[in-house]
């Protein structure tokens, strides 16, 4: 499955070039065009897909099980000493591409790439109110 208008759909079927590292059945990674760090890898399901909440479990499994020797060619080339894995879902998230892809981000010490989010705290008794909204959505998932 493609759709028309996708840059990844189209780098996945060599239609637009991209400097991919790696290509199975069903997964292409390439070197993001605008990399956060050298190395700063992508990965996608060939397959079109718009987000995590998108893509059917078995092809994220599929997809994830690249995912070790990824980072670690990643760390190895680069001579990272850390990496950040990021997936972004939504507008909101930051998401710019919707087709499901993992960011691989080779990170060393005082790189300044500042991935730190302002933690915040709960109000009194709001995390159990969450906790128990989530346990039962899932019981039913
Ligand atoms: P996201 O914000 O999670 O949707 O990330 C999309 C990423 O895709 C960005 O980091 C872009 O730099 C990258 N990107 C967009 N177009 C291309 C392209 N043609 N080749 C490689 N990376 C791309
Ligand atoms: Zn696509």
């Amino acid at each position: 499955m493609t759709s028309g208008n996708c840059i990844f759909c189209k780098i996945a079927s060599g239609a637009v070039p991209a400097l991919k590292v790696f290509e199975s059945d069903d997964a292409v990674a390439f070197l993001d065009i605008s990399p956060l760090a050298p190395g700063h890898t992508l990965l996608i399901p060939k397959s079109h897909y718009r987000d995590l909440i998108d893509v059917p479990e078995d092809v994220l499994a599929r997809l994830t099980s690249h995912l070790p020797k990824l980072a670690g060619a990643v760390l190895r080339v680069t001579g990272a000493t850390g990496l950040n894995l990021l997936q972004n879902t939504g507008e909101s998230s930051g998401q710019a591409v919707f087709h499901v892809h993992f960011h691989l981000i080779p990170r060393v010490a005082d790189d300044r790439l500042g991935f730190r989010w302002n933690a915040g705290a709960y109000s009194p008794g709001e995390d159990k109110a969450i906790q128990a909204a989530l346990r039962a959505a899932l019981a039913g998932a």
